[in-house]
């Protein structure tokens, strides 16, 4: 028989029971009033996760989180525009990919992928003038770092120039300033910390944002067209309807547990035990900078010598744990934990118990 499985990966997330449950309601088309009615306390609801988001409105997608990425920047930076790319990793190189698909014009500002972002020379492009937009990864899932998004944001508010932010895999975990970071809109998904199930992703834009011509080269992924009909209740095309059921209780059940706040002290603390438990295995956190500039939603950790990636996976996986491998130039030298989702004190300390028998016992078989 196998065990529950409890996933470690970043998303999708092990489901509460009560979001699994809301997967099972009456079967609903979404050109009916009732889910028009769903809709729209959906969206006040994501508008809502975060304080001082009075400007911004909330635009549902279904898609995966990369959906709502492409969404944004290929509606909001316009045929005309130019932006800046501010990237360290994976997820900033494809929003570069996009504009690039886009045909628009962008410049990338890269820093190694195991340091923040480079802001010195992301001040000096601004100060040219010369861009429309700033792009950047709040959580970078590549090395599970917390980008210095507060100080990119002065810089935007300082030059003028508005963020278009991915937030998948912060949003609903870690501090968002809408306003502060001069954020005109950012992209994020139901399965990470939001807890929902995959298939429905969203935007949260400054309306006059929404309501200037958009850039969009997509027919699908055009947010004006979304944003249109969603403020009526409806939708150009067909909802995932019951992905929306699960999101809505997942929302309910973030605002019955104290919201993000709540979330993130709780995340800290299943990842403080992780990191207690792989430092006395000696198994070191992957960031030179170490724990401080990490996320309490992902850390990665160098692959210890003695140990193969496939194997300390498999052998996890065999107790009931999915961890997630390195990706890209990190394949096979990390592998990274993440702690979002329906995850006990309990299931924290099978894991513990868990990574210090497949570790030592690895460590005792070479
Ligand atoms: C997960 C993630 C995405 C989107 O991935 P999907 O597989 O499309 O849901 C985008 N950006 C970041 C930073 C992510 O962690």
């Amino acid at each position: 028989m196998s065990p529950r499985m409890r996933l470690l990966n970043p998303g999708p997330v092990s489901l509460t029971e009560r979001v699994r449950q809301a997967l099972t309601l009456p079967d609903l088309c979404h050109r009916e009033e009732d889910f028009a009615v769903m809709q729209r306390e959906v969206r006040a609801g994501l508008e809502s996760v975060y304080t001082g988001a009075e400007r911004h409105s909330a635009v549902m997608l279904t898609g995966s989180g990369t959906a709502a990425v492409e969404a944004m920047v290929g509606s909001l930076v316009q045929r005309s525009g130019r932006a800046l790319v501010v990237a360290n990793g994976v997820y900033g190189e494809r929003m570069a990919a996009m504009l690039d698909a886009q045909g628009k014009q962008f410049e990338i500002v890269r820093s190694d992928w195991k340091k923040d972002l480079d802001l010195g020379v992301a001040e000096r492009a601004l100060s040219t003038g010369a861009f429309t937009h700033v792009l950047t990864v709040h959580h970078e899932t590549t090395t599970g770092r917390l980008n210095d998004v507060a100080g990119l944001g002065a810089l935007c508010v300082r030059y003028e120039t508005p963020l278009l932010l991915d937030a998948v895999s912060s949003f609903g975990g870690e501090l968002i300033e809408l306003e502060k970071w001069n954020i005109e809109a950012l992209a994020a998904t139901a399965n990470k910390c939001l807890h929902g199930v995959p298939g429905v992703s969203f935007v949260l834009a400054r309306r006059e944002a929404l309501e200037r011509p958009s850039g969009a080269t997509s027919v699908y992924l055009d947010l004006a067209r979304h944003w249109k009909e969603q403020r009526s209740g409806w939708s150009p095309f067909t909802q995932s309807v019951q992905c929306v059921y699960a999101l809505r209780e997942a929302l309910a059940e973030l605002r019955d547990e104290g919201g993000w706040s709540a979330r993130h002290d709780r995340y800290a603390a299943r990842m403080a035990s992780v990191r207690a438990e792989l430092a006395e295995l000696g198994v070191k956190h992957f960031l030179d900078d170490g724990e401080s500039r990490s996320s309490v939603i992902l850390n990665a950790f160098v692959q210890p010598e003695n140990v193969s990636y496939p194997v300390l996976h498999d052998r996890l996986k065999e107790k009931g744990f999915v961890i997630y491998a390195g990706q890209g130039p990190y394949q096979g030298k990390m592998f990274r934990i993440a702690v979002m989702g329906d995850l006990s004190e309990r299931d924290i300390t099978e894991l513990r118990t868990a990574l210090r028998e497949v570790i030592t016992v690895a460590s005792k078989t070479v």
